[in-house]
């Protein structure tokens, strides 16, 4: 079993940090995209100078395999940092708009300013993502930046600190560790916007602590995101797919397959290539591979055994897997059937590596259990039917979607990327992340007499009638 040592920032160094980037947002806000730019490409240098370090400290957190760190951190944020960098002097542009008829004599234009000082909380499955990701629009928008890892990587978060400090002075981009109590801390003091990513229950909390400084939020929750295979899907794509987005980082990921729906005309076919996928996979003892992760620590490791054991005394078939080993917080890729939908696994996100199989056979019956509970951050359709597609999409709700895909839509940096309610509020990627660390100022500049002069009181017959023939014509 990990003990992890958390590595605890003290409160005096916090107010410190916050006040070096108080007095230096402004300065840090008229950067050119040029300036944003460089520090953007110290980032990724620093990044891949770092690449064996951080492979090596995901190790050693929760046996993250090195591949899994390459392509689902290192190559999410640096090819993150390309588009970026590709983009920003666009993005910054001041944008011209339309002025209506009635303001002649006038011009205006969206100017893109920095919100300020940003706190970037992050949780611990994909802790060098998280972390960075948002840092880059922040960066990208000209603000400063607080960043807070989870206390769950302490090694992780111990070469983010190293990344950190290399690259930037802390009056611009600091770094806070902690856990519960520094986070709030942390969230006691004013910021201008506050990028929270983790679980719904803590996004109500940062939600309210931002409320009392009127700050905006970004959050980026989880929740349960359902997979349809209907009667059309090819079940041999499908089943890689799932494969991979289900297991990566041994199911914890915000975007995980939560639980399957399938057409009862492909149940067993289905079932068949996911046991055969899986043992293709990470063999015929997982426990062995090293190409699955462990589970992150004995707490979660607790919960989701207990998530397992009560929905297999309520009746809950075992399809495959099931081996838990509690000194590696070990959980084997597990496939269950029958499990009550009013069990504790199918009322929360179960955030690991346990796959819920439930068959259908009316599509209607599917979109009622999946609007009976929160709206999902995904909802992943594997069809070969443009009717059935279209009606899974028109009678549900989800932050974003993969049709005959899973996960990886959040590589698109043209899509924005979040959930909806409960699964968050605001978007990231590319532009979206953006503009969610700008203030969109609405900016309108008057060249000739205005209007409004035509207009002042005493509102007499003349002015009434220009205002009846505005209304009427204009
Ligand atoms: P978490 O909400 O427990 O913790 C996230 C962060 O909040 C950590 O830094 C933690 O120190 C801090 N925190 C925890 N409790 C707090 C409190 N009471 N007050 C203030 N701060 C607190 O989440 P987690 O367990 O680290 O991550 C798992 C959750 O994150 C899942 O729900 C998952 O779906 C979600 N998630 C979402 C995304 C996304 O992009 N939408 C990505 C990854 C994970």
């Amino acid at each position: 079993m990990q003990v992890h040592m958390e590595t605890r920032t003290a409160i005096p160094e916090i107010e410190e940090i916050y006040k070096i980037q108080q007095s230096n947002f402004r300065f840090v806000g008229q950067s050119t995209a040029k300036e944003r730019i460089a520090k953007l490409k110290r980032l990724r240098k620093a990044i891949l100078d770092r690449r064996k370090e951080l492979q090596d400290a995901m190790w050693k957190d929760f046996k993250k395999p090195a591949a899994e760190v390459d392509l689902s951190e290192i190559y999410t944020v640096t090819s993150d940092i390309d588009f970026t960098v590709k983009h920003l002097s666009a993005w910054m542009r001041p944008k011209p708009v339309s002025t209506p008829i009635t303001m002649f004599g006038s011009s205006s234009k969206i100017v893109y300013e920095p919100k300020g000082m940003a706190l970037i909380i992050a949780p611990w499955n994909y802790p060098v993502l998280l972390v960075f990701a948002p840092l880059v629009s922040a960066i990208a928008a000209g603000n400063t930046a607080i960043l807070k890892p989870s206390e769950f990587t302490v090694a992780t978060s111990a070469i983010i600190r190293l990344i950190i400090e290399e690259v930037f002075d802390p009056n611009e981009v600091g770094i806070v560790e902690g856990g519960v109590e520094i986070s709030q801390a942390l969230l006691d003091l004013k910021f201008n916007h506050i990028f929270f990513t983790g679980s719904p229950s803590v996004g109500k909390v940062v939600m309210e602590a931002a409320a009392k400084h009127l700050t905006s939020v970004t959050l980026e929750l989880g929740g349960k995101s359902p997979v349809i295979i209907d009667e059309t899907a090819n079940i041999k794509a499908t089943v890689a797919r799932l494969v991979w987005a289900k297991f990566i980082n041994a199911g914890q990921t915000c975007l995980a397959p939560d639980y399957v729906l399938v057409h009862e005309s492909k149940k067993h076919q289905f079932i068949t290539a996911l046991v055969s996928q899986l043992k293709k996979s990470y063999g015929e003892d997982p426990s062995k591979s090293s190409d699955y992760a462990a589970i992150i620590n004995e707490k979660h490791f607790k919960r989701l055994t207990t998530y397992l054991e009560a929905s297999l005394n309520l009746g809950s078939k075992l399809l495959y897997g099931g081996d838990c080993k509690a000194l590696e917080n070990f959980i084997a890729p597990t496939v269950l059937e029958n499990v009550p939908l009013d069990s504790a696994m199918m009322q929360d996100e179960i955030f690991g590596p346990i796959l819920p199989v439930f068959s259908y056979k009316d599509s209607n019956e599917v979109t009622e259990l999946i609007n009976s509970k929160e709206k999902p951050l995904a909802l992943y359709i594997y069809s070969r039917s443009k009717k059935n597609i279209k009606h899974f999409m028109d009678n549900t709700s989800a932050g974003g979607s993969g049709i005959n895909i899973s996960a990886i839509h959040i590589g698109n940096p043209y899509l924005p990327f979040g959930g909806v309610n409960n699964s968050g509020i605001g978007k990231s990627n590319g532009h979206f992340g953006f503009i969610e660390f700008s203030n969109q100022r609405g900016v309108m500049r008057q060249y000739i007499p205005s209007i409004i002069q035509l207009l002042l009181p005493p509102y007499t017959k003349s002015k009434r009638r220009l205002l009846d023939f505005t209304i009427k014509w204009l």
